[in-house]
């Protein structure tokens, strides 16, 4: 019998992880694979591993493994573990929470058999219960970076795949230090299809998502994908000195006309200001770009496992 992987990230699930098992057993009914679960706990502050650990008891049936993070390492890193631990033909990466609905996971298994495909993604089609703040932002974040870079991330898109063991071994060579798999699941190529589904809030628990977070994350995707940013900051750069150069001549020739009574303390406030303005920015483009080299020539372990169960 062919082996499915279900790869989840927790952090802080205690409340929601009963239900999530629970339903998957119900739902693995409906999945003619063998089912090996992989529960990345990742480093979390509450009761999330001892839960786990009952949980491997109570449904002995089930081929419960629990790899436990020696503290919290973040999503992206636990996805990775599973991604990398994971044994199975076909690999799903799934939250915790239900908002990736188990129910999909029949329906997404019988279109990789049937379809050709080797991935079969999922994005949610509203973003009913988030602030509107956060849905235009995140809505920005991916015509930002469908433009300027070569990958085209799907709005909405989870995290929540079905993945074929190749494209999930040619998503373990890519090895960077920062992560972004929305990135990565689309640049490894391979053919996907996508699902949609309604929304759905969150079984228990709270998002782990801080506006702030979010930004980060975003910035962290722009810069994993793209260099475009450096070369604006060129550009600008180009642009302002030739404006500057026009401008020079500008204040000679008025001079030397009208000679030169000393005024245009606003002018050139207004000039310094904003030169020195345009100066950090692209420094700061630059001090991201620096800084991510400077992580990734490290070569830090993404993680460190502190047991596996
Ligand atoms: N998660 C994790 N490590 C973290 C933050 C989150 O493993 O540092 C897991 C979390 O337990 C959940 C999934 O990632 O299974 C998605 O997190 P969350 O529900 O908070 O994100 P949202 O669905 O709100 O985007
Ligand atoms: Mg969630």
């Amino acid at each position: 019998m062919k082996k499915l992987t279900v790869v989840v990230p927790c952090y802080n699930e205690e409340k929601a992880l009963p239900f999530f098992i629970e339903e998957m057993s119900v739902q693995s009914k409906n999945i003619q694979y063998e089912i090996e679960y992989l529960f990345v706990n990742d480093g979390s502050k509450d009761k999330t591993f001892n839960v786990l650990l009952d949980l491997k008891q109570k449904y002995n049936h089930m081929d419960i493994h629990i790899i436990n993070f020696s503290r919290n390492f973040g999503k992206e890193a636990g996805m990775l573990a599973g991604l990398k631990n994971s044994t199975g033909d076909l690999v799903v990466i799934m939250d915790a929470d239900m908002q990736d609905p188990p129910f999909l996971l029949p329906k997404m298994i019988e279109l990789v058999e049937n379809n050709d495909v080797d991935s079969v993604a999922t994005y949610r089609v509203t973003r009913k219960g988030e602030p509107p703040i956060r849905s235009f932002f995140a809505r920005k974040f991916y015509s930002i970076i469908n433009k300027i870079s070569e990958i085209d991330i799907v709005d909405g898109s989870r995290d929540y795949r079905l993945m074929t063991r190749r494209m999930v071994d040619a998503i373990l060579e890519m090895s960077e230090y920062h992560r972004f798999s929305k990135g990565i699941f689309v640049w490894v190529g391979f053919s996907t299809k996508y699902l949609e589904y309604e929304n759905v809030e969150r079984v228990a628990g709270e998002t782990k998502w801080s506006f702030w977070k979010l930004l980060m994350y975003a910035i962290e995707g722009i810069v994993a994908f793209t260099t475009v940013p450096l070369r604006i900051s060129t550009f600008v750069g180009l642009f302002m000195s030739m404006v500057t150069l026009a401008y020079m001549v500008f204040v000679f020739i008025k001079a030397l006309l009208f000679g030169d009574p000393v005024a245009g303390y606003p002018s050139m406030m207004v000039i310094i200001l904003f030169l020195g303005g345009a100066q950090l920015l692209s420094l700061g483009i630059l001090g991201e770009y620096l800084s991510k080299t400077y992580m990734e020539v490290k070569k830090r372990p993404h993680y460190i496992i502190k047991d596996r169960y």
